[in-house]
């Protein structure tokens, strides 16, 4: 069964090829016809008469003479391409219409006069005489319009399996309908009785590029092809790929050079637009290659710098977050400071004392190691207040705590306890040396005037000191400060400004 009679299984009527075509057709089937038979048929369509006359002085043909008469035209571009020029525009001038259904007449030949251009300037460039090329590549999608014509919701599920599946139209078209657009119009234009070195062609124009690669050779199939995706370049869309494959493969077939090839697909462009408007065929948006090729660079450069100022705000926000952490860590570490210290003297403070002391006293007791508690009281601080006032006592109290810093190892702790109440813990110290720290604070102190607006302010401390050094006897907190607190009380009791110590 005939691919055609398939498409229509019997209930839609084929397009059938216009009077003239047919006539012109006829005459050629008879033998070898006369230039008068010929331009006779032709002439007695006016507008198909003026339509071949400007299409002989486009161009596209490149005639140094005028041609204002078909005996010259003939004469100039010989009988078989007179044949095809009147073939061409009989059958375009048919098959015009309406768009519907999602299928556009109007973009159809656009595309196809673009393609035949595209083929007749690739087939000249590798000096392939072919007067068939142009009408051939004209016509080689034929069996879509007819396909459409025929069974258009079919059709409509061709470009949704294409679009769904990502299947090329071929393959869409063979699995709705089961053969392609290349069949259709091979058959048909076999039916119209056009020569078989045109449907020959029409029958076999989706080339397989791997095939190209493995014999290096550019067919009349294969230049059908090229014209067709030089031809969606200008009218499809995805034109950035297309466009680089098309000069990939033009600069490998044709062997140019790159400004070369541009050149090329630019008078293309500019050739199609003219035989455009011979064909009465609106060119609409039709750019220039030049603009085409602007556009997709502009595409390209918009996709770039969107991915550079990504990275940039990338970075940028890297750098953001990692500027917070830090700035969180700090604020934290302040945080935990402003816990942890006195707020007038800079030292622990009585909560944070606790804690360490606490720690320090697991410590002994587990690498058994001896730990001292110092509690110091200013003496007579009441009488400092009453004399300087209480703000001198606070400057007071921030000197002694600097003293007291600055005389103990980095391992010991020195706190505020309250008031004028000091403590100072020192880690792995038996009762001796804790001694010789807390006589040396005293002297310190004693030995230190404290300058305030021009008065001299001496001061001394009392010392009550409790020395872990038993660490087989499990002791608290409380016990120890209590008896550090006694020692004082004692240091006090015996006169005040001395050391007074106790060993556990
Ligand atoms: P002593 O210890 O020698 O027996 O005599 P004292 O005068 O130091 O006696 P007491 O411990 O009873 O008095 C402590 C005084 O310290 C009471 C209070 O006014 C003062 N004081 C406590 N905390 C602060 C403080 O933060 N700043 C100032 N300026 N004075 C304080
Ligand atoms: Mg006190
Ligand atoms: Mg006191």
């Amino acid at each position: 069964m005939s691919v055609l009679t398939r498409l229509t299984q019997e209930k839609f009527r084929l397009p059938s090829p216009p009077a003239i075509a047919i006539r012109i057709l006829e005459t050629f089937k008879k033998g070898e016809p006369s230039f008068e038979e010929i331009a006779r048929i032709i002439s007695s369509d006016p507008a198909l008469t003026a339509k071949i006359l400007r299409f002989a002085n486009s161009s596209f043909f490149g005639l140094q003479k005028k041609v204002d008469n078909l005996s010259t035209a003939v004469g100039l571009i010989g009988l078989e391409a007179l044949k095809n020029m009147a073939l061409s525009f009989a059958i375009v001038q048919k098959f015009r219409g309406e768009s519907s259904g999602g299928f556009s007449f109007e973009l159809f030949w656009k595309r196809a006069v673009t393609s035949a251009v595209a083929a007749s300037e690739i087939a000249r460039t590798i000096s392939l005489t072919s007067e068939n090329i142009f009408v051939a590549a004209l016509l080689m999608d034929l069996g879509i319009l007819t396909m459409h014509l025929c069974r258009p919701q079919d059709y409509q599920q061709v470009f949704d399996e294409k679009r769904a599946k990502g299947l090329s139209v071929v393959e869409a078209e063979r699995l709705v309908f089961g053969f392609d657009h290349q069949a259709v119009g091979q058959e048909l234009l076999q039916e119209w009785n056009l020569p078989e070195g045109i449907w020959q062609l029409v029958g076999k124009h989706h080339f397989d590029y791997s095939l190209y690669c493995k014999n290096k050779k550019l067919t009349a199939n294969m230049i059908l092809c090229l014209a067709d995706l030089c031809s969606s370049v200008y009218h499809g869309s995805g034109n950035v790929q297309k466009l680089q494959t098309l000069k990939k493969i033009l600069q490998e077939v044709l062997r140019f050079e790159e400004s070369e090839t541009e050149n090329f697909i630019d008078k293309i462009g500019q050739e199609t637009v003219e035989i455009l408007s011979v064909f009465e065929i609106e060119p609409g948006k039709m750019k220039p290659y030049s603009q085409i090729l602007q556009e997709a660079n502009e595409e390209l450069a918009k996709l770039n710098i969107s991915y550079a100022q990504l990275l940039v705000a990338h970075k940028q926000a890297k750098e953001r977050a990692e500027k917070l952490a830090q700035e969180l860590l700090e604020a934290n570490k302040k945080l935990r400071e402003l816990a942890y210290r006195d707020g007038l003297t800079g030292l622990y403070n009585h909560r944070y004392f606790q804690e360490i002391l606490e720690r320090e006293i697991k410590r002994a007791r587990r690498y058994k190691k001896p730990l001292s508690l110092l509690m110091i009281d200013i003496d007579h601080f009441k009488k400092i207040n009453d004399t300087y006032g209480h703000l001198h006592g606070d400057e007071v109290l921030k000197r002694l705590a600097q003293i007291f810093s600055e005389s103990i190892r980095a391992c010991d702790y020195a706190a505020r306890y309250g008031g004028e109440e000091f403590s100072i813990i020192l880690p792995e110290t038996p009762l001796n040396g804790a001694l010789n720290v807390a006589e040396r604070l005293r002297q310190r102190v004693k030995n230190t005037p404290i300058v305030l607006a021009d008065q001299e302010i001496r001061v001394t401390i009392s010392i009550g000191l409790a020395a872990y050094e038993n660490t087989q006897i499990e002791i608290t907190r409380s016990q120890l400060i209590s008896l550090a607190d006694k020692a004082l009380y004692q240091s006090k009791m015996a006169g005040r400004d001395r050391v007074t110590g106790v060993r556990i």
